[in-house]
């Protein structure tokens, strides 16, 4: 018989924290708190594989669940000495979602359930707490109602406010007990009316209601628009946690709260968090009311009068801070952790690896090395290499004097600026445009999930550090100010004021989420400073790595910068690159529109001293480690000239008139450019190109190694090689120009000739190719545009519904397609290095920079990657995880 339903509670459980797979995130680490002897609330997990089966045989459950759900029922019962349904001592239990990664409140939760007309009566004798009672159950109805029936939130809400209004009262637990049952009677009509069912009475049916809702809540728009930021797997599938209820809401003795072990903004080892008396959990994530600090010293700092725990119920949070350190212990990892106190008590609902930043991350890996709680190779794959893009983009000057609109939390680190929108739906449609926004909301929701991953950064008047707002922000590393209390919004009016000030849509504003400020305008940033603890995982990370790292650049600054980042070499130097400013454009486009070899010639003697002297620089920055120099490969469209400025410039450079300069212009437009005359179509066509550039490589080197005694080896590459033939006679060509060089400076010279592989032809003849080259360099952007068949420049109109549909998990342009085009990388790589065992062979398209795909060369056996300056540390890091392969938490 199947095992759909494992059981946890009372210092054991029938789980661990290894079954994650199965019982999800939250049931495996219910259970494993349980096992560690810590106050877990009874209760069972019904397993992700009765998910997968409810979508699979079209929403029924395993034949055998329901026997399995009423034994670990009993033995709630067992344990908590109360029976669910009876009005005497009624067992009230938790349906919560909880899927092997954390999403959360993605999906749906249920609480309080077992309510009903009879079981209140019960609840407020065995509590001794009418009020308590009833408030539980007009939340119950609220929830329930909401979640499994489909009422909209609002619907009560609405009610629940015209009530205070009129019993003049301004919290919800203002209320009075008449008030509360006044209050469920017309929630229950809003339910019949609204849902057209009565509020089901019975608990064993509003049990299974609240299953059947959290498992279809993991098909929910937000959850899989979540699912797709995040890339977990669709058929991963939610766990159902069902759990015997504590309350946070029984008095001043009672309260609930989250908290991190360590900072999850900075990764400080300190305790942090906040917690609310008198509340239950939802109340603490929606930022209801302003919870309070956990320790004292977080008080102090923040300049709070409230108490904090420490000092409001020092018992309990002394038992929580040894919990926190028998957790760390046990989990090796900083802990995310939910407790609830009932009436003194201490129990735990949830314990979590703990989101962070990136500044966060690295902070806590180094520590917990230095702890010995860890080793390097942990600490490594501890880290999300994408995250590191955070610490490398600029940050606000300092030195720059701001207009400070309000100050707020500093919720999640960064600065970032953008024009002010109000909607997450608004928030992805000017993204979509092209523009930077801030998300300004109250508060936000899982529904804005959308908006705020669109957003730049993110701003709530509400709501505290553990807010939605606040831990969807750091998961995300979108810069976020929460709690900014100062601003009122008026949606309707779309602007916002600071006391007489107003902003609205569209103005500008700046947020520093790592101070909590809020700045009018656009901000002047700087580059940031990387710290020492930034640079020990880096160079941790070169301890390991088996993948060499490089850099595409071809301008000194980003030569520069890459260089700072640690970049071993330069893997692609894009020529045509060089030619982008105003001043030298002008002779590419006259070059290229020149009728004869003669008016080429005129042209190409204008730039080589440009790119002679581009070459020195750059070889002079990467002080002879190896740069591979790719020969022109302009996709015609990106340089022909559009306006007729662009044509009187060069009739009056080229002394050629404007109308054969238009007609030739008109000729060489092409149907599709990126699989026109380009790279090495262009070199055999028109020698006199690439002998230019060889020429200024070749002169170049020899200079610079003159003037600086390196030695420099320039890597001459050739792009879009089909076949071995347009290889052989450009290389034979270049290896001329070389000779001339070196007789004419009297000089020696070590040089390479590779090719670009970025066609699947190459690929696929890699062996013949090979023979006479040097190196080969992947060049995965065309590649992928030419295996797929799917232009560069025009997927994105349709790569969305290839994504929704599931076609393609992620955008193979950002992520290689490994079954196909990663194939084609693999065939290449073997033939290549059979029919030469000397072939250098690297890769330098976009997917450099990914670390998926990274673990993907790594694998293949790559010598190198090639990544764009900023991304050389996430490169670095990606290659030392690709080689360490640890089981990732
Ligand atoms: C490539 O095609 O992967 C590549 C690096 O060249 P480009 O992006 O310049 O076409
Ligand atoms: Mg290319």
């Amino acid at each position: 018989m199947a095992k759909w339903v494992y059981t946890f509670g009372d210092k054991e459980a029938e789980g661990d924290a290894s079954m994650k797979d199965l019982l999800g995130g939250k049931g495996a680490n219910l259970a494993e708190m349980s096992n560690l002897g810590l106050s877990v609330p009874p209760g069972f997990t019904i397993t992700t594989e009765v998910c997968d089966s409810y979508y699979k045989q079209d929403k029924q459950y395993p034949s055998d669940l329901s026997d399995q759900v009423n034994s670990a029922i009993v033995q709630i019962e067992k344990i908590t000495g109360s029976i669910f349904g009876l009005k005497k001592n009624p067992l009230l239990v938790s349906v919560r979602s909880g899927a092997k990664a954390s999403m959360p409140g993605m999906m749906d939760t249920v609480l309080n359930l077992g309510l009903n007309d009879e079981t209140v009566e019960g609840l407020a004798s065995s509590s001794g707490n009418d009020k308590f009672a009833w408030d539980s159950y007009r939340r119950f109805i609220q929830m329930f109602g909401d979640v499994v029936m489909g009422v909209p939130h609002y619907k009560f809400e609405k009610y629940l406010e015209e009530i205070k209004l009129s019993k003049g009262v301004e919290n919800d637990s203002d209320l009075d007990c008449n008030n509360l049952i006044d209050l469920v009677k017309e929630f229950k009509e809003i339910v019949k009316t609204e849902a057209g069912l009565d509020f089901p009475q019975k608990p064993i049916e509003q049990l299974w209601r609240a299953i059947g809702s959290v498992f279809s809540s993991w098909m929910n728009q937000r959850a899989i628009t979540y699912r797709k930021i995040n890339n977990i797997p669709m058929n991963w599938g939610t766990a159902v946690n069902v759990q015997a209820m504590v309350f946070g809401n029984m008095g001043q003795t009672s309260a609930t709260g989250v908290a991190f072990t360590r900072n999850p903004s900075t990764g400080e080892k300190s305790f942090f968090g906040e917690f609310l008396i008198n509340a239950q959990g939802e109340d603490v994530v929606a930022g209801i009311r302003t919870p309070q600090n956990l320790t004292k010293s977080d008080r102090i700092k923040e300049g709070s009068e409230q108490l904090s725990m420490e000092e409001e119920m020092p018992e309990t949070f002394n038992e929580l801070v040894s919990i926190y350190h028998k957790l760390e212990k046990h989990y090796k990892d900083m802990q995310d952790i939910e407790f609830t106190v009932q009436r003194g008590k201490l129990w735990m609902l949830q314990t979590r690896s703990g989101k962070r930043t990136a500044r966060a991350a690295i902070k806590i890996a180094v520590d917990m090395v230095d702890e010995g709680l860890i080793n390097k190779k942990e600490a490594l794959t501890r880290i999300d290499p994408s995250s590191l893009d955070q610490l490398l983009h600029p940050m606000i000057d300092p030195d720059s004097s701001l207009e400070i609109i309000a100050n707020g939390l500093p919720a999640s680190p960064g600065a970032a600026s953008g024009s002010i929108v109000f909607t997450a739906d608004e928030a992805e449609s000017q993204k979509s445009l092209g523009k930077k926004v801030i998300l300004v909301r109250e508060e936000t929701s899982p529904e804005d999930i959308h908006g705020m991953h669109a957003a730049e950064g993110i701003l709530t008047s509400r709501g505290g550090m553990t807010s939605h707002a606040a831990v969807v922000a750091r998961g995300m590393g979108t810069p976020c100010v929460s709690g900014v209390s100062a601003i009122r919004i008026n949606s309707e009016e779309r602007c916002f004021s600071v006391g007489t000030k107003v902003y609205k849509e569209g103005d500008f504003i700046t947020l520093d989420g790592s101070k909590g400020k809020v700045i009018f305008g656009e901000a002047p940033m700087i580059k940031p400073e990387l710290n020492e603890d930034f640079l020990k995982i880096i160079n941790w990370s070169d301890q390991y790595r088996k993948l060499n790292v490089r850099t595409n650049a071809e301008t000194p600054a980003d030569a520069k910068i890459a260089c700072e980042f640690g970049a071993e070499g330069i893997g692609l130097c894009r020529t045509e690159h060089m030619f982008f400013d105003a001043d030298r454009i002008i002779y590419v486009r006259q070059m290229i529109l020149a009728e004869d070899e003669i008016g080429r010639k005129s042209a190409l003697s204008r730039l080589l001293p440009f790119q002679k002297d581009d070459f020195k620089e750059i070889f002079k920055i990467m002080k002879g480690l190896p740069v591979t120099i790719r020969l022109l490969d302009p996709p015609l469209h990106e340089f022909l000239p559009n306006k007729d400025n662009e044509i009187d410039e060069i009739a009056k450079i080229s002394g050629v008139s404007k109308s054969i300069l238009k007609r030739r212009s008109e000729a060489l437009k092409e149907v599709n450019p990126m699989l026109g005359h380009r790279g090495c179509r262009l070199g055999i066509s028109y020698p006199e190109i690439y002998e230019m550039q060889a020429k200024a490589i070749f002169e170049a080197a020899i200079d610079v190694s003159k003037e600086t005694g390196e030695r420099i080896q320039p890597e001459v590459m050739i792009p879009l090689v089909a076949t071995k033939d347009e290889f052989n006679l450009l290389k034979e060509r270049i290896d001329n120009v070389a000779k001339q060089v070196i007789k004419e400076k009297k000089s020696s010279l070590e040089y390479y000739v590779g090719t670009m592989i970025e066609l699947p032809r190459a690929a696929l003849c890699a062996d013949e190719i090979a023979i006479n080259a040097d190196f080969f360099s992947f060049g995965t952007n065309d590649l992928t545009q030419t295996a797929l068949g799917i232009s560069r420049d025009d997927s994105s109109s349709f790569l969305d519904d290839y994504l929704n549909n599931e076609i393609f998990s992620i955008d193979p342009f950002v992520s290689i397609d490994k079954n196909g085009v990663g194939k084609l990388v693999k065939i290449g790589h073997d033939l290549g290095r059979e029919a030469n065992n000397k072939l250098k062979v690297g890769i330098c398209g976009e997917h450099g920079g990914d670390p998926e795909s990274i673990n993907f060369f790594h694998d293949v056996g790559l010598d190198y990657i090639s990544a764009s300056p900023y991304r050389v540390p996430v490169a670095r890091l990606a290659a030392a995880q690709a080689a360490i392969k640890l089981k990732k938490k």
